[in-house]
Formats: C-alpha cells, structure tokens, sequence
C-alpha cells in the first residue's frame, strides 16, 4: 500500500505517543512525513524534537499551531506577536515547511467578529516579515463556522484567500476536508488557491453523522459524510501535487485504540478512500 505524500498530523496519535514514539511509529510504518503541535515539541523539548525528527529522517509538512491573534487589548495582542515569532522559530528549527494558523476568534466579551477579523490581518502583517525572513511560509487554515467565536473567524476558504491576496509573500492556505467540505464554493475556492500557488496543506478526516462534540469527534476517511474523492479530484485539478496529511482529533474512539492500528487503518484508508 502507498504511504509516499502520507503525512501524519501527530495529534492523531497524541494520546498513545510522545513526539519520539510518534515519529518512530509512523516511520516504521512507512510513513515519512509528520506535523507536531507545539505542546508536543515542547513535552519533550525543542532540541531532543529536531533530533527524533533527523533520527526517523522523517519530513515536517506543517507545525501546528501559530494564530490566536485577537485579544481584548494591545498587551494582549502584543502576547500574541511574540508567542507567533517563537512559533516561527521553532518551525524553522523543526524544518518544517509551513507554520499552520488558526487565527483565532473573538476577543473575550466582544461581539465584533469585524473587528476581530481585523486583529487577525494585523496580526498575521505584523509577524509576517519575521516569517519571511526565516523563510517560514504562514498557512491561514480556515476553520469550521461553529469555531468562529472562540477559535478562528476565518471561515471560508475564500476568506483566507482574501487575507492571502491583500498580505502577499510568505502566506498561504491549509486546506482541511473537515473544515471546508460544506462550502458551495470550495470547487471555485479551491481552483482560485491552486492558480496562486497558495496550497501549502491538505489535511483530511472526516465529518461524522451525528458529530457529538465539536473538537474532539472527527471521524476516520471513510466513516463520514465528506466526499472526499471529489474533494481529491479538485485538490489534485489544483495542482497541489503535496503531502495529504490525516488529522483526526477523536476523544471516544481512535485515541483510544492501539496507535499502531490508528497507524496502519490511516494508510488503508488513503488507500482507499481518499
Ligand atoms: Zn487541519
């Protein structure tokens, strides 16, 4: 079975391994491409992380997570600015070839998604030179509409490619099925990021029928309701020719299980659903 362009968002696994296990594991399966998250790196540390990852010669097609840019005041938001620059620096260090964004949503006690929206322009500007200096690109994920007030107010992928146009070099898109497949749009959207160049993830699980809680229920490929074949076709229509990377947060069933059966069940089913 093909594992080549398999990577392994590492929270799918986060439950069963610390960073080193993990790597180790998706290595052995034949996995050579994986995306931390930030607590994982630093439950071990930043040095002993670079290392495991060159020990597995394994690739970093994403570091989750910068963002989190509105707040209630300047200090606030200026907590933000310096929490992302550390973030890019250690993507750097990782080798990671994009930090992923989850922008944030609105600032405690507001209701002004306008101007939380605004915060999150710029914020993302005013890291972004950072970004660039490091040669770190900056992947704006949109998020689900059902996060918009506490985890991201971009929420279309048409949003982020707004943000994208009006910011320039150095920013892109990560594109999670989980995320965007309701979108009427995401045909259009999808084609519109690929003519830019702008596809810097593609990350896939799937929606769950009934969903039972908001964060932590994603479904394996193939247990949901996402096409996600059709999604595949307009990606690959795209020209995105990159890792397609499993990200499944599930609290009651795949966290659960032995991470070596989460391991080789992702690499079935990209195999024969996605
Ligand atoms: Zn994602």
């Amino acid at each position: 079975m093909r594992t080549d362009n398999l990577s392994i968002n590492l929270a799918t696994v986060r439950q069963q391994w610390n960073l080193r296990e993990a790597v180790e594991a998706c290595a052995r399966h034949g996995i050579m491409a994986v995306d931390p998250w930030r607590d994982q790196v630093a439950a071990i540390g930043l040095d002993e992380s670079v290392r495991a990852i060159k020990d597995a010669g394994v690739r970093v097609t994403g570091y989750c997570r910068g963002g989190m840019f509105p707040a209630p005041d300047a200090a606030g938001r200026q907590a933000a600015l310096d929490d992302n620059k550390r973030a890019i620096d250690e993507a750097a260090a990782l080798g990671s070839e994009c930090l992923v964004l989850v922008v944030g949503g609105l600032p405690k006690a507001s209701r002004d998604m306008a101007e939380a929206r605004k915060m999150v322009a710029d914020g993302i500007a005013a890291v972004l030179p950072h970004a660039r200096a490091c040669k770190m690109p900056l992947a704006i994920e949109p998020l689900h509409p059902m996060y918009a007030a506490d985890r991201a107010c971009v929420n279309t992928l048409g949003q982020a490619l707004d943000l994208c146009d009006l910011l320039g070099e150095g920013t892109g898109v990560a594109i999670d099925t989980y995320h965007v497949w309701w979108d009427p749009d995401l045909a259009a959207q999808i084609a519109r990021a690929g003519k830019a160049k702008r596809i810097l993830g593609y990350h896939i699980c799937d929606w769950l029928v009934p969903t039972k809680d908001m964060l932590l229920d994603r479904g394996m490929m193939g247990d949901g309701v996402i096409d996600l074949p059709r999604v595949r076709g307009m990606i690959e229509k795209a020209g995105y020719t990159g890792h397609t990377e499993v990200e499944i947060f599930s609290a009651a069933d795949w966290w659960k299980r032995p991470g070596d059966e989460v391991l080789r069940t992702c690499i079935e089913r990209f195999n024969s659903v996605c």
